[in-house]
């Protein structure tokens, strides 16, 4: 080592980790439905409106916004050698659209009474899975289309089924024939992996980490199963019509805890995907 390097060496270990502001970048949307990662320094501590964020051991976090979520958010980062920074974030709000879908069998608008065990089965399966929230931080991946097809549902629009208002739709609706592979759109781990579930019909749960999860629906044919690690462009299994559709699609949607996110806004257009698909 020469002295110039040695000098140079020494006054870096000699800095503090940072001298003026300490580090912290956001990326992604902050709006409705948006998921943000943040990237700090290793040790940090990270809050968002008094809830406690998963750090991984480089600084990263994650965190998302509701479609209903109001217009500001607090963000605080605590660092390791005691200082703090507080981030008021504003929260973009968004238009929904109305979604009307027609010729939904009945028996999946009002289920029949003998219709509430299988309810009751997939409740408790989904609610043990979103309780766990997956090592890794697979959701600073870039994400890509599980499937690719029109875009037949996108995220957010308030949904009437035979003319009855339910909850909105939270995910975007590719539509492709039944047996279209679906591909994993970042890595994860599966943390549900069921074929018949009554309204989701074959339904995958994948979390890319700190709870930033996938979830897959009418699928025909699941192949994984909960505890599998995948990675990006994994077949999970196949596009199908079972569980509440009307026709053959796959619903993509995303969480992050309590919060459903716009898987829309974590990949690149679809065009560009079937293109770049044509090109393989
Ligand atoms: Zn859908």
């Amino acid at each position: 080592m020469t002295r110039l390097a040695a000098l140079v060496l020494a006054l870096v270990l000699a800095a503090p980790a940072w001298s003026a502001e300490p580090p912290l970048a956001l990326d992604g949307n902050i709006e409705q439905g948006g998921l943000v990662i943040g990237r700090a320094a290793p040790g940090v501590k990270a809050s968002l409106d008094g809830t406690v964020l998963d750090v991984d051991g480089s600084g990263v976090f994650a965190f998302g916004f509701d479609r209903d979520h109001g217009r500001s958010a607090n963000l605080t980062v605590l660092y390791p050698d005691g200082t703090s920074v507080e981030r008021k974030l504003a929260v973009a709000p968004r238009d929904w659209q109305i979604q009307r879908v027609e010729g939904v069998p009945s028996k999946y608008v009002t289920p029949p009474p003998e219709a509430m065990a299988a309810i009751a089965r997939g409740t408790k399966l989904k609610k043990e899975a979103r309780a766990t929230r997956a090592a890794g931080s697979f959701f600073t991946e870039t994400f890509i289309w599980p499937a690719t097809g029109p875009i037949s549902g996108v995220f957010g629009s308030q949904r009437y089924y035979n003319g009855e208002p339910r909850r909105p739709h939270y995910g975007v609706d590719v539509a492709a024939p039944t047996g279209t592979p679906i591909r994993a759109p970042a890595g994860g781990t599966v943390t549900l992996a069921d074929a018949d579930m009554y309204f989701e019909g074959g339904l995958v749960f994948l979390d890319h980490g700190q709870g930033v999860t996938s979830l897959m629906m009418h699928m025909s044919r699941v192949d994984v199963t909960a505890g599998e690690r995948v990675e990006q462009g994994d077949v999970i299994g196949a596009v199908g019509g079972t569980g509440r559709a009307t026709g053959p699609h796959l619903h993509w949607g995303v969480y992050w805890r309590g919060a459903y996110l716009d898987p829309q806004l974590l990949v690149g257009p679809m065009d560009e995907a079937i293109a770049a698909a044509a090109n393989e």
